[in-house]
């Protein structure tokens, strides 16, 4: 099965589990979509309203930013992967509890595996926490973790993680949103690097 074909099977699989509480309350699972052989994943946190009413990713005010930071990359939604460490909406946007995360996380590592990304890009600190377990680095807050380059192994892979703000926190917040562009900064030099994206001279 090629890559595409094994990430529908598992969004199959997503938009009708049951396997934590969260499906009593959400409208549609979230799986996360994309290119299958993108270079670079984008993980957030969990859907909110507006992806739960779409069954999409980050189609919310949140994703909307999230779309300008990589379109100023020269990169669109679909040139990379994004989804989320659990898939369904938590009640009232609260935030995930350890056993959701622990239940819907499989589908998160089987998707990695999949698409085998040369980097992580981690927002915030729900997806950072978990990715760095993952690479037996230690955690302690976003705030410290963020705009740094770890080289990591996680899930047998060779994978550089790149933890940042998620954007919503640069929704409410001037600080946020200039350090979160920052590290995008950083994150397009590092991509043009890698020849992911190409050099721009600005
Ligand atoms: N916040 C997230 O963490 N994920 C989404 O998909 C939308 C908002
Ligand atoms: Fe299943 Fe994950 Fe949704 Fe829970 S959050 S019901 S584990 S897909």
């Amino acid at each position: 099965m090629s890559g595409k074909e094994l990430l529908d099977a598992i969004a199959s699989e997503v938009i009708v589990c049951r396997k934590c509480e969260l499906w009593k309350t959400r409208k549609n699972a979230v799986p996360g979509e994309g290119n299958p052989q993108s270079s670079v994943m984008f993980i957030g946190e969990a859907p909110g309203q507006s992806e739960d009413i779409e069954g999409k990713p980050f189609v919310g005010a949140a994703g909307k930013f999230l779309e300008t930071l990589l379109s100023e990359m020269g990169l669109s939604r679909s040139d990379v992967f994004i989804c989320n460490i659990v898939k369904c909406r938590p009640p009232r946007n609260r935030e995930p509890i350890p056993k959701e995360i622990q239940t819907c996380t499989p589908y998160l590592d089987k998707q990695i595996k999949i698409i085998k990304p040369i980097l992580i890009v981690t927002l915030g600190n729900y997806s950072t926490a978990y990715i760095f377990s993952k690479a037996s680095l230690p955690f302690s807050s976003i705030t410290r973790a963020r705009g740094k380059f770890y080289e990591s192994s996680i899930l047998d892979m060779r994978i550089t993680i790149f933890p940042t703000f998620h954007p919503a926190a640069a929704l409410y917040s001037a600080k946020y949103r200039e350090q979160i562009n920052k590290d995008f900064q950083l994150l397009r030099d590092e991509l043009a690097k890698r020849g992911i994206v190409k050099q721009q001279f600005s």
